[in-house]
């Protein structure tokens, strides 16, 4: 028997409670992870207070990222004893996840644990933090480079957005961060930020091109946010957007495109293909610093993660929450 949160369907929805559960519950899978720590993203917390439709069935154990040891596998590439790591793959929404003392899984879901990262570590970056390294790559990938101006990153003082910071900050890009929580100007400006800007300055509607100002951004908020971040981008400059914390629109024009050959990069972590999430990895290894991700990271224990999903889709939580679920 192991503590799960476990989500259940109701007459008007879905509640989330604290249970305990039998490994015979457990979903089909060929490796049985002991889980270690899980984390609290923006989706876990949307389908524990089901704000959102993130759940594909019922009952389910939400956590859609978790590290631990392996218990069990007949995936010949993982033995009893190996520490992995599992990010996305409907983990979570359509099968059940980390936020349980076990988890049951596909082989070919699982990373090895990247040293010299701890269980810990790895998900005080949990899947935010990943997709954060996806957000910088696809910069990369379309050729920013530190020379070339500012970078916005939005939803700063949030799990994608603190990661982006400090990654973007020690790889020697000026970061601007842009956040509503002013209070947090001490937090972001430790992770790296140059100048911190206001949210509001972006959340109403804007003209279909404003003066040039971003050479790159990293956008979790989507909505006019990202409609006026890309008005504002550089000439053939890029914004990967992964997020759609203010909203799930889009309204902007084809002008920042095909006036200015700016790329909308979008990035999506939960499908993505092997060699890019062991790329990620790799490059998190090398591109974050230790102490940085510490001072991004607070600890919520299994009993308090439904009060902390309302407050982080309230927008009110600081950096990554890490659940500690089992022995390392
Ligand atoms: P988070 O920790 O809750 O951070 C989101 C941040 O967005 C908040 O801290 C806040 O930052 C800002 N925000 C919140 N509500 C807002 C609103 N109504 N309008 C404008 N800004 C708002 O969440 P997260 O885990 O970093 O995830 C961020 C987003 O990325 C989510 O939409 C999530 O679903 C998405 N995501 C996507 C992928 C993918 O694969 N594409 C992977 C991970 C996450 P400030 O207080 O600093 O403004």
């Amino acid at each position: 028997m192991f503590d799960a949160i476990l989500i259940e369907k109701t007459e008007d929805g879905s509640r989330a409670v604290l249970a305990t559960v039998g490994e015979d519950r457990l979903p089909p899978g060929d490796v049985t992870v002991r889980v270690a720590w899980s984390t609290l993203n923006y989706k876990d917390a949307l389908a524990i207070t089901g704000k959102a439709p993130v759940v594909r069935s019922f009952p389910m154990v939400p956590g859609i990222d978790f590290a631990g040891v392996v218990e069990q596998s007949s995936d010949p590439a993982y033995r009893p004893g190996d520490k992995v790591v599992l990010n996305g793959w409907g983990v979570g929404e359509a099968h059940w996840g980390g936020l349980a003392g076990k988890a049951r899984v596909k082989g070919d879901w699982l990373v090895p644990l990247q040293p010299p990262f701890t269980l810990r570590q790895a998900m005080g970056i949990g899947t935010a933090g990943y997709t954060a390294m996806l957000c910088v790559m696809a910069l990369e990938r379309h050729g920013v480079t530190p020379d070339q101006g500012e970078i916005l990153v939005t939803g700063a003082a949030g799990g994608v957005g603190s990661v982006a910071v400090a990654v973007l900050a020690k790889l020697g890009y000026q970061v601007v961060a842009m956040t509503g929580r002013p209070e947090e100007t001490g937090y972001l400006t430790a992770l790296g930020a140059r100048e911190i800007i206001d949210r509001a300055t972006y959340t109403q509607p804007g003209k279909p091109l404003a003066r040039e100002r971003w050479a790159g951004a990293v956008d979790v908020v989507g909505g006019h946010v990202l409609a006026n971040v890309c008005a504002a981008m550089k000439y053939r400059g890029t914004v990967a957007a992964c997020g759609l914390a203010g909203g799930m629109t889009l309204p902007t024009t084809v002008a920042p495109f095909i006036l200015r050959g700016v790329t909308l990069a979008g990035v999506d972590s939960v499908m993505c293909p092997r060699p890019e999430r062991l790329e990620a990895w790799r490059r998190l290894a090398r591109d974050l610093d230790p102490a940085t991700l510490e001072g991004l990271t607070t600890e919520v224990a299994m009993a308090d993660v439904i009060p902390a999903a309302e407050r982080l889709v309230a927008g009110q939580i600081r950096g990554r929450i890490i659940v500690p679920v089992g022995p390392d």
